[in-house]
């Protein structure tokens, strides 16, 4: 919106829902899809069914506009160019930019999540060998987890990280390995190979990776003076969070205590993140950071010129109706 533009011609703060088709699974359970998207008007509305006291059914409907909604048959390459494409060139003036995947389980967080960062670095490379030609640019990569309130490195086999705050407001995550990267296959392998780290445990790979925060990040640096014997020097950063599904958050009176645990960590998290993009939509002096792990760790993205899209994923599913409104009421409150 355009209120929202505060420095430059890009938003500070976007954020947009991405809708699924239904799977196989809920058309073979003849579940409805109650999500109707009007994408011009970047409105969409679920057709909720209540019943009434005497236990007939009626239908509410409730309607909400974002800064972009995406169908069903949007692709991944149209998601990024309406959400992280817009902002690669500002992280070469020094922009912090943070995209958030946000949404139940199962609602296509890590589908719409996993092939940004790849495109992502595609454009960082190409910009920085054409229009950054010669300027001593260089791209790093690091990928790791927030699992229980605690940071495991995805790329050096789940090594346990710490963080640390130097003062000047910048994080650093010590013993996290950074990747220099300089062409697409090896950063595509970087991710892959983050990928099959992610937490799996013995029940599945989403049951398990849906309790925890996945924070891919590309950071550009730049050598002092064009010289190589220093070290280079933090310009701008993108950061891709695939978050916890965020029906974990409730998880804290589930009978297993380390669910509760985690379920309790994952609700202060996500609460947490949206108190600080809404004081940084206000430009607020004091961002809530503290409330949080995952907020900790993005502080230097908050803070500055920095750039956030949210993208909140939904189930079409009657069976979703639920989740679905809580994901676009969180996503309303963010906006
Ligand atoms: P989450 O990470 O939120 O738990 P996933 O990204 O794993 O969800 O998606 C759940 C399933 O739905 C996967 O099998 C995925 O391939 C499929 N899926 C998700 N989004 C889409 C989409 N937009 N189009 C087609 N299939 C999708
Ligand atoms: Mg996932």
């Amino acid at each position: 919106s355009v209120d929202k533009e505060k420095s430059g011609s890009v938003a500070k703060i976007k954020v947009v829902v991405r809708k699924r088709p239904l799977n196989k699974k809920e058309i073979s359970k003849k579940e409805e899809d109650i999500i109707s998207i009007k994408q011009r008007l970047n409105s969409l509305t679920v057709h909720e069914t209540k019943l009434k006291v005497d236990l007939t059914e009626y239908v509410e409907k409730h309607e909400f506009v974002f800064d972009a909604v995406l169908d069903e048959d949007v692709s991944n390459d149209e998601v990024y160019r309406e959400t992280v494409e817009p902002i690669v060139p500002a992280i070469f003036r020094r922009t912090k930019a943070t995209c958030f995947a946000y949404g139940q389980t199962g609602s296509g967080k890590t589908y719409t999540m996993q092939p940004l960062p790849l495109k992502a670095s595609q454009d960082i490379l190409r910009q920085m060998y054409h229009t950054h030609r010669n300027q001593g640019f260089q791209l790093f990569v690091s990928f790791f987890e927030i699992y229980g309130g605690k940071l495991f490195d995805l790329l050096n086999d789940r090594r346990k990280l710490c963080m640390r705050e130097d003062g000047k407001q910048q994080v650093c995550i010590v013993g996290l390995q950074e990747y220099r990267v300089s062409n697409v296959d090896s950063i595509r392998e970087l991710i892959e190979k983050g990928n099959a780290t992610r937490s799996t445990g013995t029940t599945g790979a989403n049951e398990e990776s849906s309790r925890s925060h996945a924070i891919l990040q590309l950071v550009i640096k730049r050598s002092v003076d064009g010289s190589e014997s220093k070290p280079p020097r933090s310009i701008g950063k993108l950061s891709f969070i695939d978050l916890a599904g965020s029906e974990r958050g409730a998880d804290t009176t589930d009978n297993d205590k380390q669910t509760r645990i985690e379920g309790a960590e994952i609700n202060k998290s996500l609460l947490a993140l949206k108190e600080c993009i809404r004081a940084l939509d206000n430009d607020q002096v004091h961002i809530p950071f503290r409330g949080s792990k995952l907020t900790e760790v993005l502080r230097d993205s908050f803070v500055g010129d920095s750039r956030t899209v949210m993208i909140s994923c939904i189930s079409p599913n009657s069976g979703s109706c639920e989740h679905t409104l809580n994901t676009l009421r969180y996503a309303d409150r963010v906006k």
